[in-house]
């Protein structure tokens, strides 16, 4: 574990390689922004350049090589050994090297190879634990492959990282509830939460276009992933991340749905202005209050141009409102003072 050491991933992205499949909402060319396929010298080149900025602040940071985009254990063997083989010559300096990949492309040959190379954290992407949602999203495994690879990857001691997704076709708000429900029986270590954005050229898109499935939006996401984010931090479960990454083709505006470039901020300041409503519904009536919230935590209690400070007046008809760290609290503890 990386303590309170900031984390610093080296991203090497493996886009669509090796993945058996097509799921509806699957772009990963547009996703990664890669259509090439890296070789054991693009990973040692990733890897120096990073080093070379990193290594002078070598006791305050956790550097991992992070092999994201496909399903990496479904690549071909040859060149899955050559990446990892590369990332593996760096095991001195390196603290990790993460990975994700599909649930139904785990088992004990790949765990023990991935132990072999030192990969330390396996991330599934699990995305629905509803069978009948993965089914309409075309994605191939169902809910117990993810079950059993989870358990697999906890008990050969690896970090375990699960991915969800919200709004996929026949997906709502009590089945997103129950996936991470599920999700967080499962123990894992960390998650990444992601509303589902619709890109230009799935078979999402065309399903979206001809009325057959509504994209979620933008503040429904915001809402559900106001409820789900306080789900696993009550667990002890690491957020590592809300919302797709943005990069330039998500940001020309050839997609639809929950996509925001700030989503996560979004989503993180509804869980604020959810727990002072919650703090404030228990003082009564008050009229002018101060909003106690941790360190770090002012700018998302405010919200993006004092909105959530908006909402609360106008809300609990409030007269005054002044938000301020407090040391003390945690995580998204919220308390309120009458002045
Ligand atoms: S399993 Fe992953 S890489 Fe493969 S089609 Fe689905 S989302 Fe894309």
């Amino acid at each position: 574990m990386n303590g309170r050491r900031r984390t610093i991933n080296i991203p090497i992205f493996v886009p669509h390689l090796g993945c058996p499949n097509d799921c509806v909402f699957c772009d990963q060319h547009k996703i990664t922004m890669n259509a090439y396929v890296p070789n054991g010298a693009r990973v040692r080149g990733l890897i120096e350049e990073t080093l070379s900025y990193a290594e002078p602040m070598r006791e305050r940071v956790h550097i991992e090589a992070a092999f994201f985009g496909g399903s990496f254990t479904a690549i071909d063997k040859d060149l899955r050994r050559e990446l990892l083989s590369a990332a593996h010559e760096y095991r001195d300096v390196l603290d990790g090297i993460r990975l994700s990949t599909r649930p139904d492309a785990i088992d004990n040959a790949i765990l023990s190879e991935l132990e072999a190379f030192g990969v330390t954290a396996v991330e599934l992407g699990a995305q629905s634990m509803s069978d009948r949602v993965l089914a309409l999203s075309n994605r191939g495994h169902t809910a117990d492959d993810t079950r059993r690879a989870a358990r697999l990857i906890k008990e050969r001691g690896f970090s375990l990282g699960l991915q969800m997704m919200t709004g996929l076709v026949g997906d709502d708000r009590e089945t997103s509830l129950y996936t991470a429900r599920e999700l967080i029986a499962l123990s894992p270590d960390t998650v990444r939460i992601y509303p589902c954005v619709v890109l230009q050229g799935t078979a999402l898109w065309d399903m979206a276009k001809s009325g057959e499935y509504a994209p979620q939006t933008v503040d429904e996401a915001v809402s559900i992933c106001a409820e789900i984010i306080p789900m696993f931090a009550r667990a002890g479960i690491t957020i590592l991340r809300v919302g797709l990454m943005e990069n330039e083709i998500l940001s020309k505006g050839e997609v639809m749905g929950a996509y925001h470039p700030s989503l996560g901020e979004l989503c993180y300041s509804e869980v604020f202005y959810n727990a002072a409503c919650a703090a404030i519904e228990r003082e009564g009536a008050p009229k002018r209050v101060e909003i106690h919230v941790p360190s770090r935590a002012a700018s998302k209690m405010t919200g993006h141009k004092r909105r959530n400070i908006e909402r609360l007046k106008s809300r609990f008809s409030l007269e005054y409102i002044k938000v301020k760290e407090d040391a003390g609290l945690e995580g998204f503890e919220v308390k309120i003072r009458r002045v």
